[in-house]
């Protein structure tokens, strides 16, 4: 009885090995715990509600809920590094994580140093200007300030289209929308699920501009060359598609 269930307790624990991959045993900070549960660290920017925020100490948002499904279904423990955004894909490929995940859009220049998996949401960046503002669409924002999240792709596309003399950056949009409150920036571009919960927090002094700055796709970037976790990641996220339950997180958070 006892060497059956030592057997059943081996076979747990390699296949449980097995489901997290070599990618996490690479980095010295995860390793197998007592209980041969692997873990699997993600990094993000915990300022970007409602994919990713803290609430009373804990992570909360769609991005945050997507991992720990993917953690149950590979059978992993996921441990979540909150850092600065455009510090996510340096820490990826150092190895200190195995994946970002920040509601990271795809980009042609990204692309280049990370893998990223198949899209897991649509998103557009959307255009905050103070309620009275008399800018209508992104033709008015020729010689006007701008605000924008630091290595985010607001930032990189506002400072292609207006030039970076016009570009103010901020490590949270939060202190955009701030500093456009007391007069010194006149717009902030950023991504449409946030730009309406920066605006609901702050009733009466912005509004979102109807026609979209930009549409993208969000992935999870993993280490370029690590395809046994992107196909991992990639066999999950298409399991959530397919089964409702990628609809069903987003749809908690998003009406
Ligand atoms: N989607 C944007 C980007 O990838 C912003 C993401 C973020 O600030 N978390 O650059």
């Amino acid at each position: 009885m006892k060497k059956i269930l030592s057997l059943i307790l081996t076979v747990v624990m390699v296949c449980s090995l097995v489901a997290c991959g070599n990618s996490t045993t690479s980095t010295s900070s995860s390793s197998s715990s007592s209980t041969g549960t692997e873990k699997l660290i993600m990094c993000t920017n915990a300022e970007f509600p409602p994919y990713e925020y803290k609430e009373g100490g804990d992570f909360k948002g769609i991005d945050v809920e997507i991992a720990n499904k993917i953690g149950e279904k590979l059978g992993c423990e996921i441990e979540i590094l909150d850092i600065a955004f455009d510090s996510l894909i340096p820490t990826v490929n150092s190895g200190k994580a195995d994946f970002a995940m920040a509601g990271m859009t795809i980009t042609e220049d990204r692309k280049e140093n990370v893998d990223f998996t198949d899209t897991y949401q649509n998103a557009v960046q959307a255009i905050i200007v103070p309620i009275n503002s008399e800018i209508v669409d992104s033709n008015d924002m020729y010689d006007k300030k701008i605000g924008v999240q630091l290595g985010t792709t607001g930032d990189i596309y506002c400072t292609d289209d207006f030039g970076d003399e016009n570009i103010s950056r901020y490590p949270k949009i939060v202190d955009g929308v701030q500093a456009m409150k007391i007069g010194s920036i006149d717009a902030c571009v950023v991504d449409d699920q946030v730009a309406k919960a920066v605006v609901a927090g702050d009733e009466g002094s912005f509004k979102i501009l109807e026609s979209p700055y930009a549409e993208e796709e969000y992935a999870i970037a993993v280490k370029k060359g690590n395809s046994e976790l992107l196909d991992k990641l990639n066999g999950v996220i298409k399991e959530m598609k397919s089964n409702g339950e990628l609809k069903a997180i987003v749809d908690k958070y998003i009406q």
